[in-house]
């Protein structure tokens, strides 16, 4: 007997996402800005993933990776200068069914947010936090940041910055409760790809150091390490990031890490000898402020004027 059986469906999705259903406005970064090749990735995830949109946000301070938000089709806010990742907490905490990307560069993350950057990790909150590393304040036309190396020439500093650059890394890697450490370079597509992907899937705060290229102030900053690959270093392990053929290609050294280990993490972070991509530490079993702040999401206006009510009864004289 030929012919459509009676009962035949197909368990399609009610709604499918495309790679438009994640463009917001047209990207006004600067041609061959790194910036390009991070949202491009961020929107090929949340496609894969099929988020949909009204359940994404994502979240920026100052600086060109604040602009972020405006170009992802889905929820943003593009917050003050340092104030990236308090803003992100505040929406996770009352939000946790939202996937939050948090755009935050080497000045807005490092210096101005250092505090909140510390807090950040120690709390833990579920959510990827993208550092946009191009080693200058570059929406203020080339003024020495954190991470800028020193003797780099800038606009503050024009005979050369004077001090020891911040490592985003060593930092991370020595503050409470951490969880996720990663570095990427936006050079890369399938490996920053890879790594976006694994930071996404952690369940905690996902710190991502994207090596990015600022060809308008600081061309010459990463141009030794695209020109020569064998100064990159590709952390390999069975629970680390995956290392595609494409990743293989681009870069001909490896390492075995077990990212299970934060003071070989910790020693691969200082070492100056090759610049290393890939997964320094993971430890999913790191307790989540997202467990300790979620009560009360159900409450109703009314509930919540009934408390306040209750609470100001008790002050009644
Ligand atoms: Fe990108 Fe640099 Fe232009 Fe900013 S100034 S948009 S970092 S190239």
């Amino acid at each position: 007997m030929f012919g459509l059986k009676e009962d035949w469906s197909l368990d399609l999705p009610s709604r499918y996402f495309t790679l438009e259903d994640y463009e917001g406005g047209a990207a006004r970064w600067c041609p061959g800005c790194g910036d390009f090749a991070i949202l491009s990735a961020v929107q090929r995830i949340c496609r894969e993933e099929q988020l949909p949109p009204e359940k994404v946000v994502s979240v920026s301070g100052i600086g060109c990776s604040g602009r972020f938000p405006h170009y992802m089709g889905t929820y943003g806010f593009h917050g003050l200068h340092g104030r990236a990742l308090p803003i992100a907490e505040g929406v996770k905490s009352r939000r946790p069914d939202l996937t939050v990307w948090v755009a935050t560069g080497d000045g807005d993350c490092c210096s101005i947010g250092a505090g909140h950057w510390l807090h950040a990790i120690r709390y833990n909150m579920d959510m990827v936090v993208m550092l946009f590393d191009n080693n200058i304040y570059g929406l203020t036309k080339k003024q020495t940041s954190p991470t800028t190396e020193p003797g780099e020439k800038t606009n503050t500093h024009p005979r050369g910055a004077p001090l020891p650059a911040l490592d985003p890394l060593t930092t991370t890697l020595g503050m409470t409760n951490c969880s996720f450490v990663a570095q990427t370079v936006d050079w890369n597509p399938p490996h920053l790809h890879a790594t976006l992907k694994a930071a996404y899937h952690h369940r905690g705060t996902a710190f991502v150091r994207i090596l990015q290229r600022c060809p308008t102030y600081t061309d010459h900053i990463f141009a030794e390490l695209q020109s020569d690959p064998d100064r990159i270093r590709v952390l390999e392990h069975a629970d680390g990031i995956p290392v595609s053929d494409a990743v293989k290609r681009s870069f001909r050294r490896t390492l075995e890490h077990d990212p299970a280990d934060l003071s070989g993490a910790r020693h691969l972070a200082t070492d100056r000898e090759f610049v290393d991509i890939g997964l320094f530490f993971r430890d999913p079993s790191r307790p989540v402020y997202d467990d300790f702040c979620n009560y009360g999401l159900e409450a109703t206006a009314d509930d919540k004027l009934s408390a306040l009510n209750l609470l100001l009864d008790r002050f009644t004289i």
